[in-house]
């Protein structure tokens, strides 16, 4: 099984050795990459390229993210420039949303304007990584309007796709269906631990991620209790995992939030 881990880029000096002790752990479960997020607008380039550079010495490979909303074609072709000069091979490339407060859209309306910039600039240097969502973007005309969306991310060169976050296998198992009849691209879902009820409610809600109400509930009742959250978290996340693998996906990427314990819990429990 290909797995892969997503990291974000610290903003401390004791968040980054904090993040260097969580690549240490992790780097041991022989990852295929490990990814950096980027802030859209550029508010983390220098984080996100120092992280994938400090990730690149260590000898793994790195895949810095790119959100192309807010940005001159200038900028991106730089910063696609300076991650070549790295050696960098391996982008996820990603429209990102506006910082709030930040009004100028840039040069680029979706991520499959970026996904050709990036095939313009550099050829077939890079392998793209798109973003794809089973429960539908929530900025979409319509579920079949957001398939055709994705496809058309791939036609413009994307290689390979990552998910958002589910925890409704179902929803996965559908779009791959739909998906699978018009490309044959890796779609990889993506794995969001569970460790905190009030940090999930709000991202689920903000991107637009459905939190079953059975999961809801339990997380709401384990109230501040931190081991019944995270016993019943890995109980959840870990059946996912083992369903999706039961079905045959590609792989698993794990949204780590620069945490080593609740992703290698749920690599062991789905290795018994
Ligand atoms: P797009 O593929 O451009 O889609 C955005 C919306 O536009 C969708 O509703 C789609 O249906 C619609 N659309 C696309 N093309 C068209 C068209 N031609 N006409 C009409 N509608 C269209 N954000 C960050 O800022 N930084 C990160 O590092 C980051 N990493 C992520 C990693 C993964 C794996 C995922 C799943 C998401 C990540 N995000 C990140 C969040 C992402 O940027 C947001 O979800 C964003 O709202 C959409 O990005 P996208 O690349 O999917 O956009």
């Amino acid at each position: 099984m290909n797995i892969s881990f997503e990291f974000f880029p610290a903003k401390t000096e004791d968040g980054a050795a904090k993040l260097r002790q969580t690549r240490i752990e992790l780097a041991a479960r022989k990852p295929e990459f490990f990814s950096v997020t980027f802030g859209a607008g550029g508010t983390t380039q220098d984080g996100t390229l120092n992280t994938v550079l400090d990730i690149q010495a260590s000898g793994h490979e790195a895949a810095p993210h790119l959100s192309c909303v807010g940005s001159s074609k200038a900028n991106i072709r730089e910063l696609l420039a300076r991650y070549k000069n790295n050696g960098i091979r391996r982008i996820v490339a990603l429209r990102g949303d506006l910082p709030s407060g930040m009004l100028e859209t840039g040069e680029f309306r979706y991520a499959s304007e970026l996904v050709s910039f990036i095939r313009q600039e550099t050829g077939d240097h890079f392998f793209i990584e798109v973003a794809a969502y089973p429960e539908t973007h929530p900025q979409a005309k319509s579920p079949a309007a957001d398939v055709d969306a994705f496809v058309h991310k791939v036609q413009c060169g994307a290689n390979s796709a990552i998910t958002q976050y589910f925890y409704n296998a179902d929803a996965f198992l559908y779009f791959r269906d739909q998906v699978r009849q018009r490309t044959d691209i890796p779609l990889i879902p993506g794995i969001m631990p569970i460790t905190n009820y009030s940090q999930l409610a709000r991202f689920s809600d903000a991107c637009g991620a459905e939190l079953p109400r059975w999961i809801r509930n339990r997380l709401q009742h384990c109230g501040d209790d931190r081991e019944a959250i995270k016993a019943f978290g890995l109980d959840v996340v870990s059946a996912l995992c083992e369903r999706l693998i039961r079905e045959g996906v590609e792989g698993l990427h794990f949204y780590t939030m620069n945490n080593s314990q609740p992703t290698l819990a749920i690599l062991d429990r789905i290795a018994d």
